[in-house]
């Protein structure tokens, strides 16, 4: 038994050296590989991934679950969660023919080029037939995997354990219930607010001198991180000693780099706050895609973009910027959050981004229940972007072509980003029971926000489910209430509506 374990153990290392690896060529290839470089290095990605994935598919592997199983009233809680979800791993992987999975992922990774020159060239078409077979790829992988109620509730399940189909519909039912006449009489009734001083001169050395400021400031580790700039931001972790995050830096929209770092910082501080018991093993890291979200829009969002947080710190932000002298704090605050229905899902805010989701969750369930076919998703994409947002696209670039996750074979991970939005709100209200956070922020205290959030939730890593956290956090599941009240007091106010 303890050898078993043991050697379960050394599998589970074995993996994590490699997925090591695997992150730290993403790593270059992001922020510095040469681009005639790529090709060399993706294919080292793609041979070290095969590898992780023989590791943790082998038959040995496959036993000592088995054994492990049958005794597992003798294992620690820690031990007994790393089996758990081993098994959930490999269990999605072994009942996929290794051959589809192979020719699966050739296909994704062509897509992505695919994808790239349909949007260049603003040729759904282009992509169709490529996307075509990613869906029919999709739904056979979801037949072999099985599913309860809706198939989409297999792959909804990869990004975030528990989470339905039964659930999303009401969530985003009353998301849309409630947001889209908000939003509409914002529009109509309410006052203008000007955002304008946010696209005029910022050097980008002084973004990035700030950048490293404000990181730092929410509390983000530099001893064990470190920031770096990369076309499109994102977060990497090898482990909880080493979490790296980038932002970019564009001269006329200051935005991009501050609400970047802060985001990315959010995810960041998550991973450097994993516990040591966890560190390094299979629970050491995020709990799913949901709960990440929550922690980057709640800095990002809930925190950043609250006239709280900038009180103590505006007058450095305005000695840095010329294009600020003039700007007052309400100003300001005013203008970060400027609402606007926008065509693009990554440009939008606060306000309207759940619904840019809701259209894509909408259409991706339908796709996978085989209830729309691939050819009519321009028109589809278009009537809900009208319906919800009240503006149409004009093409298919600013429209259905806009996003790379489907040519990547990213199905299921959407919903993700709304979760976020919504968990944050009720992480928010918790919080507040325990913390002013106003007052924290005005202080200068954010390491009191940090702590709050590292005992709720950083430190349980994947050894607590999302609904776990949530209900310990908040005394329920998901509920939209909190977001949908957060938003139309905020809004409200700054809109005067
Ligand atoms: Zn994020």
């Amino acid at each position: 038994m303890k050898k078993s374990i043991e050697r379960f153990n050394e599998i589970i290392r074995e993996k994590k050296l490699i997925d090591v690896a695997i992150s730290a060529l993403h790593w270059d290839l992001e922020t510095q590989t040469p681009k005639k470089g790529q090709e060399l290095l993706s294919d080292v990605v793609g041979y070290l991934s095969s590898k992780s994935y023989g590791v943790i598919t082998s038959d040995e592997m496959v036993l000592l679950i088995e054994e492990l199983k049958k005794k597992r009233e003798e294992l620690t809680e820690i031990e007994d969660k790393s089996l758990e979800e081993v098994e959930r791993e490999v269990d999605k992987l072994i009942k996929i023919p290794v051959l589809e999975y192979r020719e699966y992922n050739e296909l994704t990774a062509k897509a992505q080029g695919v994808w790239a020159e349909a949007r260049e060239k603003n040729d759904f078409g282009l992509f169709s037939e490529f996307l075509e077979k990613i869906v029919g790829f999709q739904r056979r992988f979801i037949k072999y995997r099985g599913y309860e109620g809706h198939p989409y509730n297999t792959i909804l399940d990869d990004y975030e354990p528990g989470m339905t189909v039964e659930k999303l519909d009401d969530f985003f039912g009353y998301l849309r219930k409630e947001l889209v006449p908000f939003i509409k009489k914002i529009k109509e009734d309410g006052k203008s607010v000007d955002g304008a001083f946010l696209k005029m001169d910022y050097p980008e050395n002084k973004q990035m001198e700030f950048s490293k400021f404000i990181a730092e400031y929410i509390g983000f580790d530099f001893e064990r991180g470190v920031i770096s700039e990369s076309a499109h931001p994102f977060t990497l972790n090898y482990d909880k000693n080493d979490v790296r995050i980038t932002t970019r830096y564009i001269r006329n929209m200051l935005s991009s780099s501050v609400f970047g770092t802060i985001h990315e910082g959010g995810h960041a501080i998550y991973e450097q706050g994993i516990g040591d018991d966890i560190a390094g093993g299979i629970l050491g890291e995020g709990t799913s895609m949901g709960i990440h979200e929550s922690q980057s829009r709640f800095y990002e969002n809930v925190l950043g973009r609250s006239r709280s947080f900038w009180e103590p710190i505006y007058g450095e932000l305005q000695d840095k910027f010329e294009a600020l002298r003039d700007v007052n704090i309400d100003e300001f605050y005013r203008g970060i959050n400027k609402s606007e229905s926008s065509l693009i899902r990554v440009e939008a805010d606060e306000l309207t981004y759940s619904l840019h989701i809701m259209v894509r969750y909408e259409i991706e369930k339908a796709l996978i229940g085989g209830d729309i076919e691939v050819r009519e998703l321009p028109r589809i994409w278009n009537e809900k972007m009208k319906e919800y947002l009240g503006i149409e696209p004009s093409n298919d670039r600013e429209g259905v072509l806009q996003d790379v996750h489907w040519s990547a074979g990213l199905m299921g991970y959407f919903p993700s980003y709304a979760l976020g939005n919504v968990y944050a709100s009720q992480i928010h209200a918790a919080m507040k029971k325990d913390i002013d956070v106003d007052e924290a922020l005005q202080n200068r205290e954010l390491y009191r926000i940090k702590e709050w959030l590292n005992q709720k939730i950083h430190r349980f890593g994947k050894l607590r489910k999302p609904e776990e956290l949530l209900k310990e956090i908040a005394g329920e599941e998901i509920n939209a209430k909190y977001f949908v009240e957060y938003l139309k007091e905020k809004y409200g106010n700054i809109y005067g509506v």
